[in-house]
């Protein structure tokens, strides 16, 4: 995420040290200047910027961290766009969201996010109306998301986009729905056809409010795009699809100083779970390289059972990790969403982020082989590892299809995770295992 823009401004805060002169952070606000082109921020905004952040440090007093405090401010200011943050319910339900974007934008998958956020973390009712029947797999990929998330779905695969919303929104009312989010039509471009039929939708769903999703890396595009929108459909909020691809890190920049709309999520994965509250102070300090620990904690929160982790914590303590603990940590993991958005809001984790790149923990052959393991085993061999002699071993290896050296080794791993488990959750922990990542930095996942 963004590693262009953090990289760059690390440097930048490089340039300046502590009772610095002008010469100084002429330097800096030039490393900042090309850094910020380079994340293809437009040039207006970086001019601005830069004058921002110059005019702040010299009344601040030269030096580090007023350079830094002058970066965070105007960034800050940059990004906080005014209007509303989230979702906002509307004062008589249902709140009617109308999603747009292009073809390829992340649309459909970001309305299954959005749902999977309102349902889980809100506790809503929500229906997805598929409105999008211009392209042919549209509805049937909202079939699968809905499915998936246990959302319902209103669609008529065979009817008009304006009958089908009037109707999907009647059967709301009567419902009593929380939310309906509207999946409208997108195009490779954007043409009059589309417009037309976008209009003809919003008049009918009368929305609360218009989301435009924008694809993160299609750069300047995207600012072109979602200030069309902005200007023939009318939008409320853009949502930030793609933003764990987008190494550059200038579209936010961009949408928020030249589309002046408040930006409020972001998509940061490919999973359900991927989706964060576009909040301006959490993400300065990502891009600065701070991390998030806010957002971490709270998704933290959202998934694991507070009185669960106490437990576990006492187990890994004692040394008796076993492996129902960890399949049931893979799932709490997997509702975390991807390893590298996580990484990436750990502080000083912005280098291990970027070397997991797509680094898939539950399709990785290690975490395959565990599992295909557990599953020949008996519960009592599941709940007590060390019960697990030559004879025992042979069936497991017989039962899930491996050799018995595979499984040994995976064994061994596994035991060798719940060692390090155990270190890592004594007093020292932090230190060790940051000293382990640090390790890890040139790439790769520990063995
Ligand atoms: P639509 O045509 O706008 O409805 O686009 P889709 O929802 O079908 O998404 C297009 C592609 O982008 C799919 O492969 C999605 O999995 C992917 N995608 C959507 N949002 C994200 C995201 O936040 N991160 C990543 N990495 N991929 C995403």
């Amino acid at each position: 995420m963004f590693e262009t823009l953090t990289d760059s401004f690390t440097s930048a805060i490089k340039k300046i040290r502590f009772h610095d002169d002008e010469k100084a952070l002429k330097k800096a606000l030039d490393e900042l200047k090309k850094s910020l082109l380079k994340a293809d921020v437009h040039h207006s905004v970086v001019r601005s910027l830069i004058a921002e952040v110059e005019h702040k440090t010299k009344m601040a007093g030269i030096g580090k961290d007023q350079f830094l405090s002058a970066m965070q401010e105007s960034l800050n200011a940059i990004l906080d766009v005014k209007g509303n943050r989230g979702f906002v319910f509307a004062p008589n339900p249902p709140t009617v969201i109308l999603m747009t974007g292009l073809q390829g934008s992340g649309k459909t998958t970001t309305t299954g996010k959005l749902a999977t956020y309102l349902k889980e973390q809100k506790k809503k009712k929500v229906l997805i109306i598929a409105a999008d029947l211009q392209r042919l797999a549209a509805v049937e990929q909202l079939r699968q998301i809905t499915q998936k998330i246990e959302v319902d779905l209103f669609e008529d695969e065979q009817g008009e986009p304006v009958s089908v919303v009037k109707a999907g929104l009647e059967k709301a009312r009567a419902s009593l729905y929380d939310v309906v989010l509207i999946d409208t039509a997108g195009r490779l471009a954007i043409d009059e056809a589309l417009m037309g039929e976008l209009k003809a939708v919003r008049d009918v769903a009368n929305p609360a409010e218009i989301f435009y999703v924008a694809d993160s890396m299609t750069g300047q595009d995207a600012v072109r795009t979602a200030t069309s929108f902005k200007e023939q459909i009318g939008i409320d909020g853009v949502i930030l699809s793609k933003y764990d691809g987008d190494s550059k890190g200038g579209v936010a920049l961009g949408i928020a100083s030249q589309v002046e709309v408040p930006l409020r999520f972001i998509g940061s994965g490919e999973k359900m779970e991927d989706l964060e509250v576009f909040l301006p102070e959490r993400i300065v300090n990502r891009l600065m390289g701070f991390g998030d620990i806010e957002g971490l904690a709270e998704r933290t929160a959202n998934v694991i059972d507070e009185k669960k982790a106490k437990e576990l914590s006492k187990k890994i303590k004692k040394g008796k990790f076993n492996f129902n603990d960890f399949l049931e940590q893979m799932e709490s993991m997997k509702k975390m969403g991807s390893m590298k958005s996580i990484m990436g809001m750990i502080p000083g984790m912005g280098d291990v982020s970027k070397a997991l790149k797509d680094f898939d923990m539950e399709n990785s052959k290690e975490i395959r082989q565990i599992k295909a393991m557990v599953s020949s085993m008996t519960p009592k061999e599941r709940e007590d590892p060390d019960l697990l002699n030559n004879s025992r071993k042979m069936r497991i290896a017989a039962g899930c299809g491996m050799s018995q050296m595979e499984v040994n080794r995976v064994l061994k791993q596994f035991k060798n995770a719940a060692k390090m488990a155990k270190r890592f959750s004594g007093k020292k922990g932090m230190q060790d295992l940051q000293a382990m990542m640090g390790q890890m930095k040139g790439g790769g996942f520990p063995r």
